[in-house]
Parts: structure tokens; C-alpha cells; sequence
């Protein structure tokens, strides 16, 4: 029955044969090689520790905009999302036993918050329901007019939201109110370091009005994206502290180890504790 196998089909039987024969995590990185051998020709990759599927990995990118395209290959995970599990881990390394609430999750760091902590609570802005009630285990919230009562949560995260919010004085401000002492907001948004900040659109009573051309964000519950309103500058941590009387660390962590891109600060604003 020799004649039977064709051309290859011999080397195909041997190379699976000896993948069987080798541990998972042989396998693993020959199967990552192999699916990325174009991009690791190009020199597009490293090795590193990923803080969100926490295993050693690779990081690829397909495009040199990093801040889109700097993935794990366990998880997906992007540059930011990674940077802000980091900055928890740094600041409050007890963030899985805490009251967490995230306004607008989205990606594999708001996954690994809901899979990890207990008490964590995710919401996202629905206009046409009405606030605090719970439509498929989320609940609708309005940033800039929470139900929450006061001092409810340890920590507040939000990932890419406050460049979109319209009132982004009353977000800040609510998110301080329903901060516990001691508590804090951890949150990104793309800060344009050595630039006024920019307003792009307001909401008036006569509706929306645009000051400069429309600019999207993708939008996990919006396939028409997120307009963005505020381009955040140097006044940002002012701006903060006079409306919430929080004060703010920026944390920029660059490493070749997966914290890489552009706009990847991570700001904390700390609510004091009594
Ligand atoms: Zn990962």
C-alpha cells in the first residue's frame, strides 16, 4: 500500500505524529510560529509576560500604530488594556476582593475584571432605558447622573470614555461621589501631551453642535461608533481636581514587554481616605 500516500503526504503524517508526541506548551509555540511566521520575518514581535491572560507570550503587531495592533497571541489583548490591569495590580494589588464599578467595558481587561472579581459591576448607557435598571446583566448608567448612592465603590474604572462623554465636569464629579474614602478612579483616555485641550462638540439645549470635523471611536454596543467630544491636553488633571477635588497620578509604563504604543497613560485620581 506504499503507492497510496502521495507526494507530501508522508512528511504531513511524520510532522503530526511528532506534534502529538510534544507537550502542550511545545505545541503552543510551534502552532504561534508557525501562524506568525510573516510578521516574526519582519522583526514585528517579542516575547513577554501578558498581565491579563498572565502566561509568557508573544506580542505581534501588524501595523506600526501600536496602540491598535500590539496583541498578545493568547488573548488579543492590546497595549492599553494591559496597561491598565498593570497600573491595579501596582496600586491596588487587592482589586479582585474590591467593589468595582466600570462604565462601557469593553475588551479582554474588562473580561478578566468580570471573570475575576466578584463585586464587579459593569454598566453601559442605553438612551431609550430608563437608568439603573439591569438589561441583560448590565445596568444603564448615565455617567454624567449615576443612581448610585454615594460612596458606594472601591475603585472606578473607565477605559476610553471621557473623551466622549458631553458634561465631562459632572462624570468627574459623579465618579468622586460614588468613590468610598480611600478609593480611587483608575481610567484611560489618548492624552495629547503638550496641547491645550481641545473640545470637538457640545450639547446645547437646540442639540448636538460640532466645533471641529466629527471624529469616531469604535463602540462595542454601536456599530456607528462613539463621537469623540473632548481631545484631552495638559489641562486634564487640573480640570479634574476643580471639579471632583481629586488629585491624579499619570502612569506611563513603556516596556518591550507588551506596554507599548502611543496613548498608553494610565491615570489614577484618589478620592483621600477619612
Ligand atoms: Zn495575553
Amino acid at each position: 500500500m506504499h503507492g497510496a500516500l502521495r507526494d507530501g503526504q508522508e512528511n504531513a503524517i511524520i510532522w503530526h505524529l511528532l506534534r502529538l508526541a510534544l507537550p502542550a506548551q511545545a505545541r503552543f509555540w510551534l502552532r504561534t510560529v508557525h501562524s506568525h511566521r510573516r510578521l516574526i520575518a519582519r522583526g514585528r514581535f517579542n516575547l513577554g509576560h501578558c498581565v491579563i491572560c498572565e502566561r509568557r507570550t508573544m506580542f505581534v503587531w501588524k501595523e506600526s500604530y501600536l496602540r491598535n495592533h500590539y496583541q498578545c497571541v493568547r488573548c488579543g489583548s492590546l497595549p492599553r488594556w494591559r496597561a491598565v490591569i498593570h497600573v491595579l495590580n501596582r496600586c491596588y494589588p487587592d482589586w479582585r476582593g474590591l467593589h468595582i464599578f466600570e462604565s462601557s467595558p469593553g475588551g479582554t481587561g474588562s473580561e478578566k475584571l468580570k471573570a475575576e472579581c466578584a463585586r464587579y459591576v459593569p454598566s453601559h448607557f442605553w438612551p431609550n432605558r430608563e437608568l439603573g435598571t439591569v438589561f441583560e446583566g448590565i445596568r444603564c448608567e448615565d455617567l454624567t447622573r449615576l443612581t448610585y448612592p454615594d460612596e458606594t465603590f472601591d475603585l472606578v474604572v473607565t477605559q476610553d470614555v471621557l473623551e466622549h462623554v458631553f458634561h465631562p465636569e459632572r462624570a468627574f464629579s459623579e465618579v468622586a461621589r460614588i468613590l468610598r474614602p480611600g478609593g480611587g478612579h483608575v481610567f484611560t483616555v489618548p492624552l495629547f501631551r503638550g496641547r491645550k485641550t481641545l473640545v470637538r462638540a457640545e450639547m446645547t439645549p437646540a442639540g448636538l453642535h460640532h466645533l471641529a470635523p466629527p471624529d469616531y471611536h469604535g463602540n462595542p454596543i454601536s456599530h456607528e461608533g462613539t463621537l469623540v467630544v473632548t481631545e484631552w491636553g495638559d489641562e486634564l488633571i487640573d480640570f479634574i481636581r476643580y471639579h471632583s477635588h481629586l488629585d491624579t497620578d499619570v502612569y506611563d509604563i513603556q516596556d518591550r514587554l507588551g506596554l507599548d504604543g502611543q496613548f498608553r497613560d494610565v491615570f489614577v485620581s484618589r478620592k483621600p481616605a477619612r
